[in-house]
């Protein structure tokens, strides 16, 4: 038994570093914060400014009301707010901050100094805050407003700085995080400036569309779809745009919500917009969105998270099918629009496959169960991926996913998809192993916009990417021209390919340092593949089976799933009471 230790009141400057680890966890929950502050104070302009990805510097100047000299030492006080009077303000919360902790949290893990001016006053007055401690305030001179410098953030909790990633990682984030309230305040004029470059601005016309336009850029906005205006207004308001299913996307960055203006994840409202996809998109893809959601403050409970950032519903269910009918007669109505672009997705029957079919799938597979077989779950069993394949008859596609084989010992379904994946991965290791030259040249160079988590990625990764044929050039803001891809995805989308390999890679998220190369032949390899919902010809399907008897592992696809399984002559017989 260990011994025992006494129990003790933690002194105040541990407790403030344990209460701001709740509150701030990296940059860009510190900028959020200080936002949050500054549109609570009635900024109409809000300029963020960060070195080294925030972790040297983070300024944030707004407009607004400003604090008085001499409230100014109990803002960065722990529990002390404007913004509530009493336990009864917490039910209709209309503020983005209440909990009257981030300015103490931010002080305790910082050096933080805030000069503020309200607009009746002619001074300044400065208060500094260093590792949780304050001196009294002075006066300076500066303009109306606030400005926020927090420097050296975490510089005293070395457990938080080692978890801090690189400084063009981190300014993805923060980037992030100031397109967001750009997004959901059009009316408030934003800036971002990155070691000392403006990398973005909204210009606060108090139109969404033009928020949308400076954080997605123009091509993307042209395929964002409004969501309909409400005949009746009732107590939920739904607005904001969708993306066409042509956006969709391999993660879930781009699908923004805000409740109240507040920016939040909620998965089951997340669930409610992709419900509203369904039959639009592959399974696999994400929208695209913007919504806000409007409902009175008594509805909604707001305290339930210290970064502010989930929510809880008094009628969950009208607020998730409000959001759900919305997108959906949003996604309808346009989905009868052409498409602008000339190899753009379009959605119909046979390019997806719906969440329906898989089901019927399992239920084929429980039906066809041989009753007396005790361990087997299913009848099919995927075989080991040390065997070689017997020579294949290709019989025809199923569901347009699989391919029915004929075998010496019964009949093979073959995953179209992961069979392809396997041919494409053996044939790129090689390459690529063999220093063989595995770019193709784009005739025209595409741009391609980029989420700045994933423009960071690709600066973080650039030799890699370069190493297996992706040429790529910054081309300003989060903007990139492409000029060569891997070769195996020549004849693709070029764009669509690196955001969606990046994309991929950004949701996966492990360190990339070591293996890389290898995770990232594997994911140009799952994006080049053919895809299930793809007819595929007789002549295609026998030329697929013929090249993956060719790999070196041809039962399994890269990531270690099944290529096929095996239904044997005697299982058929058995299940048809022919034994
Ligand atoms: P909260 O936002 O929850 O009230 P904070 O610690 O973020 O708590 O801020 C404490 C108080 O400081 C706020 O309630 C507000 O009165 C004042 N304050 C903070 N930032 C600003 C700002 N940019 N402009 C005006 N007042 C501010
Ligand atoms: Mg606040």
């Amino acid at each position: 038994m260990p011994p025992m230790s006494r129990i003790r009141i933690l002194p105040p400057e541990v407790v403030g570093k344990i209460a701001a680890g709740e509150v701030v966890e990296r940059p860009a929950s510190v900028v959020k914060e200080l936002l949050e502050n500054a549109l609570d104070a009635g900024a109409r302009s809000v300029r963020v400014e960060i070195r080294d990805g925030g972790k040297k510097l983070i300024r944030v100047s707004d407009d607004g009301a400003g604090i008085d000299a001499d409230e100014l030492p109990l803002s960065v006080e722990r529990h002390a707010t404007s913004k509530l009077q009493d336990a009864g303000d917490l039910e209709r919360i209309s503020t983005l901050g209440f909990r009257g902790e981030a300015l103490a949290s931010i002080g305790a893990v910082s050096r933080l100094s805030i000069l503020s001016r309200p607009h009746d006053r002619m001074e300044a007055c400065e208060v500094v805050v260093e590792g949780g401690e304050h001196r009294p305030p002075a006066p300076r001179g500066g303009p109306a407003g606030t400005i926020v410098t927090v420097e050296n953030l975490f510089y005293n909790v070395p457990a938080r700085l080692k978890f801090t990633r690189s400084a063009s990682t981190e300014a993805g984030y923060v980037h992030r995080m100031v397109s967001r309230y750009a997004l959901a305040y059009p009316e408030i004029r934003f800036q971002l400036v990155g070691d000392g470059r403006m990398s973005f601005r909204s210009e606060g016309s108090g139109e969404l569309r033009d928020a949308i336009i400076a954080v997605f850029g123009v091509e993307t906005a042209r395929k964002m779809l409004e969501l309909p205006q409400d005949e009746e207004p009732g107590s939920i308001a739904v607005s904001g745009y969708v993306g066409d299913p042509s956006l969709s996307r391999a993660d879930r960055e781009w699908l923004i919500l805000f409740i109240n203006r507040r920016l939040v994840q909620d998965r089951s409202l997340s669930m409610a917009v992709a419900q509203a996809y369904h039959t639009f998109l592959m399974s696999g893809r994400h929208p695209v969105a913007v919504i806000n959601v409007h409902m009175p403050h008594e509805e909604v409970d707001v305290n339930v998270h210290p970064a502010k950032s989930e929510v809880r519903f008094r009628s969950q269910n009208e607020v998730f099918g409000a959001v759900q009918r919305k997108v959906r007669a949003a996604i309808i109505s346009g989905a009868s629009v052409p498409q602008l672009s000339s190899g753009a997705y379009r959605p119909s029957d046979r390019d997806f496959v719906s969440t329906g079919s898989t089901r019927l799938a399992l239920e084929a597979q429980r039906t066809l169960r041989m009753p007396a077989d005790e361990e087997a779950d299913v009848m099919a069993q995927p075989l080991l991926p040390s065997e070689d394949l017997p020579m294949l008859r290709v019989v025809g596609q199923v569901q347009q996913a699989y391919i029915v084989a004929e075998g010496p010992d019964g009949m093979y379904m073959i995953d179209q998809h992961a069979a392809h994946e396997r041919i494409l991965y053996d044939k790129m290791k090689k390459e690529y192993e063999e220093h063989e030259n595995t770019a193709q040249a784009l005739l025209e160079p595409a741009t391609v916009e980029l989420t700045p988590a994933q423009a960071a990625l690709l600066e973080n990764e650039a030799d890699t990417l370069a190493s297996v044929g992706f040429d790529v050039e910054p081309f300003g803001g989060t903007t990139y021209i492409v000029r060569s891809v891997p070769a195996i995805m020549a004849g693709q989308n070029a764009a669509g390919a690196l955001s969606d390999v990046l994309a991929e890679m950004v949701e996966g998220f492990a360190p990339l340092a070591k293996e890389a190369d290898e995770r990232l032949i594997i994911t140009i390899c799952k994006r080049a593949a053919v895809k299930a919902g793809q007819t595929l010809s007789h002549e295609e399907m026998r030329s697929l089976v013929r090249q993956l008897e060719e790999t070196s592992a041809p039962r399994t696809c890269p990531h270690g799933r099944p290529t096929m399984i095996h239904i044997s002559t005697s299982r058929i017989a058995y299940q048809f009471g022919r034994h």
